[in-house]
Parts: C-alpha cells; sequence; structure tokens
C-alpha cells in the first residue's frame, strides 16, 4: 500500500520531545518527508533525525530555529522549500508553560511563552502561506491546546496565548480557504509529555499540595476520562486533517480532551 503522505514535505516545530516528536514520526511512517526542530542535546537530536529516516525510509532533516526568532523561524521554512521545492504540511506544536500566580508571574516568562507558543505560529505561517497558495495546497496545523477554549488559574501566558493562537488559526483559514489551503487548531486536554510531568512539581509549590494531589485532583480532574490522551489518538488526528479527506475542516478548533471542555 502506498503511504498517504508520500513525497509531501512537513515541518513539525518543537518536535525533538513530546507531541512534536511523536506527530512528525507519525507522518513520516505515512512517507513525509520531515524537518525536525525544536531544542535539546545535539548527539541526541541527530540520532533521533537519522532513526526516523532509517526507520521509514524517508528524508529526514533538522532545523535548529530558535521560537523566540523570528529571522530564524523564517529561515527554517525558506530553506525546507528551498531544499524541497514545496512544502504541503506545517505544525506548529512549539510549546512552553509556566505556572504561578498572576501577582508573581515573571514578566520574562510572559514575554517567551508568548513568543514561542503564539508568535512562532504567525512567524512560521507567515513564511508558509505563500508557498502553499502558489501550491494551492497546504496544511496548517495549530497545536493548541483545552486551554485555547477555557482557561486554569495560574497560567496566565500560555492560556493567553493559546486563544490567541485559535484567533490566528481562524483568520489565516479565512483568507486561505480558496486556495485549497486549510488552517486548524487541535486542542488537546492532557497528554503526559515532558511540559506535563514538569508542571506536576510546579503546580504542587503553587497551590501548597502535594504531587499526587496535583496528579489525582488537579491535572486529571479536568478531564472526565480520567486518562491522559495519547499520541496515538493526536497523530490520528493529524492524519485525518492533511489527508484529502480533511480539505472542508477549516478555521476550526477541534477538542481531544475527554470531555474536559463540554463541561
Ligand atoms: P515538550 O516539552 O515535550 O515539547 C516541547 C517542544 O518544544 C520540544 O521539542 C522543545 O525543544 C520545543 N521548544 C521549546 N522551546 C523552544 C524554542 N525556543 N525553540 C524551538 N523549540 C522549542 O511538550 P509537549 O507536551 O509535547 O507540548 C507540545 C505542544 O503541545 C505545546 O504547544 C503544548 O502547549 C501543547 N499541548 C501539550 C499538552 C500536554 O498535556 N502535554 C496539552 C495541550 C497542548
Amino acid at each position: 500500500m502506498t503511504p498517504s503522505l508520500k513525497d509531501h514535505v512537513a515541518i513539525v516545530t518543537g518536535s525533538t520531545s513530546g507531541i512534536g516528536l511523536a506527530l512528525a514520526e507519525a507522518m513520516a511512517e505515512q512517507g513525509a518527508r520531515i524537518v525536525l526542530n525544536g531544542l535539546g542535546d545535539p548527539e541526541k537530536i541527530e540520532a533521533t533525525r537519522a532513526g526516523l529516516a532509517e526507520k521509514y525510509g524517508v528524508d529526514v532533516r533538522y532545523h535548529g530555529a530558535d521560537m523566540t526568532k523570528p529571522d530564524q523561524i523564517t529561515d527554517m521554512v525558506t530553506s525546507t522549500v528551498k531544499a524541497f521545492g514545496r512544502l504541503d504540511i506545517l505544525v506548529n506544536n512549539a510549546g512552553v508553560q509556566h505556572v504561578s500566580p498572576i501577582e508573581d508571574f515573571p514578566t520574562e516568562n510572559w514575554d517567551q511563552i508568548i513568543a514561542i507558543n503564539l508568535s512562532s505560529a504567525f512567524h512560521a505561517t507567515k513564511a508558509a502561506v505563500p508557498v502553499m497558495k502558489t501550491q494551492k495546497r497546504g496544511r496548517i496545523v495549530n497545536i493548541a491546546s483545552a486551554h485555547a477554549l477555557v482557561a486554569s488559574p495560574f497560567k496566565a501566558a500560555y492560556v493567553a496565548a493559546k486563544h490567541g493562537v485559535l484567533g490566528l488559526t481562524k483568520t489565516v483559514a479565512l483568507e486561505t480557504a480558496t486556495f485549497g489551503v486549510t488552517v486548524n487548531a487541535i486542542c488537546p486536554g492532557y497528554v503526559k509529555t515532558p511540559l506535563v510531568e514538569a508542571q506536576i512539581a510546579d503546580q504542587a509549590k503553587a497551590r501548597g499540595i502535594s504531587e499526587d494531589e496535583v496528579m489525582r485532583n488537579v491535572i486529571l480532574a479536568a478531564q472526565p476520562t480520567k486518562a491522559f490522551v495519547t499520541f496515538d489518538q493526536l497523530s490520528g488526528l493529524l492524519l485525518y486533517l492533511v489527508s484529502d479527506a480533511g480539505a472542508s475542516v477549516n478555521g476550526t478548533a477541534l477538542s481531544v480532551d475527554g470531555g474536559w471542555t463540554a463541561q
């Protein structure tokens, strides 16, 4: 069977870890050529890159753009187009978190979260849209969050950035709709990744409760299924959105949160 994304070119920001890496792998498995991005130990990143390329027999590259640096983000997109001659899929996934009451929220953490979680998607999208419009086909998928739809205390910057991602998603979707380019947001509930594991300790500190209580009463309290969302559940939706069947799904927020935002 021909893999469904054979010869497609996909950039996934923040794909050296967690959800981004899982989404990149799911697309590599379907034959896509992948550009990985993200922070980390260069040797580990190279091992990840080479491992994916070998396992799936596809071209996998790495671009080290820092998602706080607009010029580097633009270069990630333009150098990908130069190398492969096209760009079919952009997944804006890079994200960080900081948990603190508003009155103590460090301004530098606010600035960093807005830059990485929101502005990076703007810069990458701005560079990708002209290419996709010319191709008359493209898929932009923003990894937002349940926190793009509802808030939780102590996450001012994250919630603001993710709500902003949804606004960006809707706006660009309207601008590209007649060009075969769709723009959508996936809004996961809690997924067990390094980003969430770090929050368990931070939440315990901010709320003055134990880490066990945070897991039970804070993190999975929001999720009616009482189970973490899995990588496979997210990649299944991504593969649908980037397929031809997803062509009319545009400008929307797709919740994968076990019912969290139904409450
Ligand atoms: P993670 O910490 O495992 O991965 C984050 C990725 O972003 C890493 O590859 C990291 O290197 C990269 N990154 C961070 N700062 C960067 C920078 N300045 N430049 C380039 N790359 C940078 O986290 P994750 O849980 O996989 O999160 C991925 C996305 O999913 C984020 O946008 C997050 O908000 C979102 N999300 C996560 C959850 C969850 O429960 N884990 C839920 C909803 C949404």
